[in-house]
């Protein structure tokens, strides 16, 4: 690519935004990787430079490249070994340890590695990546799929952030961090991670603006343990040696603990939250935090069934994620998408659009950058071809969603070359 790449004019019978509603006969002018501006095709196209490349895509819709708000890129070796659906989430964590133990550092990357390629040829140009340590760079900027990096802390028996990772590893983090804003800190959960170091982690990310993440409520053995203190999750870290005996069970739920420990804000993220009461959506509502369901994964595990539309009735920012390969078939978020308009009948096409772009870019911190068609954002957008019989503006993002899950689609190239 030169320092003066080629405008290219893309024109397609609808125009999705997500930001706004969609445009029939819609158009996109784009330069390299930035939109220059987007709307209807009468209005765009008079902004073309002289020399603009112009591709007409037709009958189809432009949406913007699919947003992965919580994977697990290290576990993508997992794939297809462990039998899904698992009775609970006990039986498939005793089995993700089993076969966890054989794989090294550099099968974790070389997972992370396939994982990208997974997510590049679903469609999806941004994740937020879990990763516990095996591979701390984010990007790659440009091309592939972008990874913002959450880092995941966890001990239960530990007094602060740097007991719980160790001196190099949170050394080789920070001055990762420093040249990117693409490195977040996560907490595993409130089972696994002892109070000080969540408040430690959370502590860091508002010190440095960034988005802080969460497993949260994802299922009855965690909202169990914080209300009694009993149960597998106290079994499991006795096992592990990570008992720690001077915590007591806060006696609430999930929700209620992390809003008390005062690590609910606009910049944090909860994924999972499969068991949350009226009371702690409106904590979550009230706090401002954003939500990743994993609606596939949950049901894999047994989990339990999220509040989706009471989340969306709340007007909290949603999003969607296709979680491991451990408790996933796949890393398609037009899958993933299929199943929620499936098994979730009174959530509609749009918010389920909107939850694997926009929503998904807002709830990791990325919404300059992607998640919608807009003028100053990626050009990395998807042509998704609409069938003869051309759908009504009522039924145009069920059909987009519905051809996406059949792969009716492409990546909309940013260069004249390709
Ligand atoms: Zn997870």
């Amino acid at each position: 690519m030169t320092h003066h790449e080629p405008t290219i004019l893309h024109r397609a019978s609808w125009l999705a935004p997500v930001s706004t509603p969609p445009v029939e006969n819609g158009a996109v002018l784009v330069q390299g990787e930035r939109i220059l501006s987007a709307g209807s095709h009468d209005s765009v196209a008079p902004q073309a430079p002289p020399g603009t490349v112009k591709v007409d895509h037709g009958s189809a819709a432009l949406i913007p490249g699919l947003v992965n708000a919580h994977t697990h890129l290290e576990l993508t070796g997992l794939e297809g070994l462990i039998p899904l659906p698992q009775p609970g989430f006990p039986a498939w964590l005793g089995k993700v340890f089993e076969h966890r133990a054989a794989f090294g550092i550099e099968s974790m990357r070389g997972s992370i590695r396939r994982g990208l390629a997974r997510l590049a040829a679903t469609g999806t140009v941004l994740c937020g990546d879990i990763n516990n340590g095996s591979s701390l760079e984010p990007g790659p900027n440009g091309r592939g799929t972008h990874r913002h990096v959450f880092f995941e802390v966890l001990g239960f028996d530990r007094q602060d952030l740097v007991d719980a990772v160790g001196p190099d590893l949170i050394g080789a983090f920070a001055s990762s961090a420093r040249k990117s804003p693409s490195m977040s800190l996560a907490a595993h959960a409130a089972y696994s991670t002892s109070p000080e170091v969540i408040r430690d982690a959370k502590g860091w990310c508002r010190r440095t603006g960034r988005v802080f993440s969460m497993h949260v409520a994802e299922h009855r053995e965690e909202t169990r343990f914080l209300r009694d203190g009993g149960g597998f999750c106290r079994e499991l870290l006795h096992g592990l040696g990570r008992w720690a005996s001077r915590w007591t069970a806060p006696a609430m739920s999930p929700t209620a603990y992390l809003d008390r420990l005062g690590v609910l804000d606009r910049q944090t993220l909860l994924v999972h939250a499969v068991h949350l009461d009226d009371d702690d959506w409106e904590i979550a509502h009230r706090r401002g935090v954003s939500v990743c369901f994993c609606p596939r994964s949950n049901h894999n595990l047994s989990a339990g069934r999220a509040g989706i539309s009471k989340a969306l009735e709340m007007g909290i920012v949603t999003a969607l994620g296709t979680d491991s390969l451990a408790s996933n078939t796949d890393l398609d978020l037009f899958q993933e998408a299929a199943f929620t308009l499936d098994r979730y009948p009174a959530v509609a096409p749009e918010a389920v659009l909107a939850m694997i772009t926009l929503g998904g870019a807002l709830a990791i911190g990325q919404a300059r950058s992607f998640g919608a068609i807009e003028a100053g954002k990626s050009s990395r957008m998807l042509s998704v071809g609409l069938p003869e019989t051309a759908p009504s503006r009522n039924d145009l993002v069920e059909t987009i969603l519905l051809q996406g899950k059949r792969g009716a689609w492409k990546w909309v190239s940013s260069c004249t070359s390709d």
